[in-house]
Parts: C-alpha cells; sequence; structure tokens
C-alpha cells in the first residue's frame, strides 16, 4: 500500500517536471526566434532591405502568435484541471454553431473548400456553448493546417435514431495519421513527428483540450485514418424535452 503510494507521488513529480521541461521547450523555441530577428533588426536596420524588414517582421508576429496560441491553451488545461470550472450548459441547434466555426475557418484559411451536410430535423444538443464552439474549431482548425491548400473539408452532422444521438464528423483530405501514432494524438503534448508535420505549427494541447471537453460534456470522440484523410467523430446524447439544466459545476 505504502509503496503503491510513494509511486503515485514519484510519477506525479515525474509528470511535473516533464510538463514543466515540454513547456520551456514550447516558449523558449519562439522566444528565440523573436529575440534573434528583433536584435538584427535593431542592429542591422540600414542595412536590410524593405522586404528584408517586413519578412523579419511577420515572422516575429507568427512567432508572437504561436505564443499566444499556447498560453491561451495552457490556461484552458489549467482551468480544466482545477476543480471549479463553471459549464453553462444550454440546449442548441448546432448548425449555427457550426456555420459560425466555419466562416471563422474560411478567412482563416482563404482556398479551402468548406463543404456541410445537414441531416434533416436534427435533435438539439445540452452543451457549453462557447466550449462546444472550441471543439468545432480546434477540429476544423486541424483538418485544415494538416491538409494541401485548396483541399475539401467536409462537416457532416447526422442523427442516430437507435442511439438517439448526434453525430458530428470532421473529414478531410489530408495527411492523415499512421495506426501507430493514432493512439497517442489525444495526448497532452502529443504530435505526430513526421517529415510533413514538423513544417505545421502546433504544440499539442489542441486534441487533449477537446477530448477532454467532449467528454466534460458527456459526449465522445473517436478518430479514423488513413494516409488519404482522417474523420473526427464527436457523438452528443440528444438533449431531452424536458432537460432544463442550464448551470453545472464539475464534479
Ligand atoms: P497540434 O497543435 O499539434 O495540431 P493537436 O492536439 O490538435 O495538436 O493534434 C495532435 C497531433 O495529431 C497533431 O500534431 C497531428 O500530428 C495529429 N493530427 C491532428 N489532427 C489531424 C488531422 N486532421 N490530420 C492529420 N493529423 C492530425
Amino acid at each position: 500500500m505504502f509503496d503503491t503510494k510513494e509511486k503515485n507521488i514519484d510519477e506525479l513529480e515525474q509528470a511535473h517536471i516533464d510538463f514543466i521541461s515540454t513547456v520551456s521547450h514550447e516558449l523558449r523555441t519562439p522566444l528565440t526566434s523573436i529575440r534573434g530577428f528583433a536584435d538584427t533588426l535593431l542592429t542591422s536596420y540600414d542595412r536590410l532591405t524593405p522586404e528584408q524588414r517586413k519578412k523579419f517582421l511577420l515572422i516575429i508576429k507568427e512567432q508572437s502568435n504561436r505564443l499566444i496560441n499556447l498560453v491561451e491553451n495552457l490556461l484552458t488545461v489549467s482551468k480544466m484541471q482545477s476543480d471549479k470550472e463553471l459549464m453553462i450548459y444550454k440546449k442548441v441547434d448546432v448548425i449555427p454553431f457550426i456555420e459560425s466555426a466555419v466562416q471563422m475557418m474560411r478567412s482563416q484559411y482563404k482556398n479551402y473548400n468548406y463543404i456541410c451536410t445537414y441531416g434533416k430535423n436534427l435533435p438539439q444538443i445540452l452543451v457549453d456553448t462557447d466550449k462546444f464552439q472550441q471543439i468545432l474549431l480546434n477540429l476544423i482548425d486541424n483538418a485544415s493546417k494538416y491538409s494541401p491548400e485548396g483541399s475539401n473539408v467536409c462537416i457532416d452532422v447526422s442523427q442516430n435514431f437507435n442511439e438517439n444521438t448526434l453525430i458530428i464528423k470532421v473529414i478531410d483530405h489530408g495527411i492523415g495519421i499512421s495506426s501507430g501514432d493514432i493512439g497517442k494524438i489525444f495526448n497532452k503534448f502529443s504530435r505526430v513527428d513526421s517529415p510533413l508535420t514538423r513544417k505545421i505549427q502546433g504544440n499539442g494541447l489542441g486534441l487533449y483540450i477537446t477530448k477532454n471537453l467532449v467528454e466534460k460534456m458527456g459526449g465522445e470522440i473517436s478518430v479514423q485514418s488513413s494516409d488519404k484523410g482522417s474523420e473526427f467523430s464527436v457523438i452528443f446524447k440528444a438533449a431531452a424535452a424536458d432537460d432544463n439544466r442550464l448551470t453545472k459545476v464539475k464534479e
């Protein structure tokens, strides 16, 4: 008994050390790049062409965005792990949320085709709307960034009458995930390491957060993938007519 407890503490400590080391690494890479390009601009401003200056400023902006994303994701993870996260549930139709997420993605990924297909008379679901929006954005963002420019990204919403559930599928025709990696992608800070993914920015927190939020709201998430693309499915129970819960603090 004593041994197991001690082992658990050791494991927790190790997880904590690993976490700090990963976060430090994730922070250091963009910070080093920002400092390097800012230094070059300061020391060699007059010798650089306007194009070079613009290029360096764009890198600084891109790396700052990367830092902001990381910090936002870390704050979400820390809120998720605290015991006081407030879930504000609302019964909603999903289509307006999908349309709004797609519109946001269209402004970011201008050359992609987003195709939405909806079943008829879809049931409402009971979700925290901000968190539901975050789930959609994470999945559609991944489907876009892990696909070549100009690809189709499909969002299909249907109902399973037998199970009384609503199924949201985000389907892409991108680089796919190998069977050896697919089991790891929902882990914290987990990224597939390949020449293709190395070129794409990310911190490996999006799917960890997504899965956690889906499950916290009583849903399920799964993925199927091949070298022709990936399909992420999120399933929620249809809201019951008499379910009027509005707020709930995480147990
Ligand atoms: P990241 O910030 O790296 O995108 P995620 O947690 O969202 O982190 O995803 C974890 C990893 O899963 C990604 O780094 C990528 O290797 C893989 N992945 C996620 N979505 C897709 C997708 N639609 N197609 C191919 N690979 C994906």
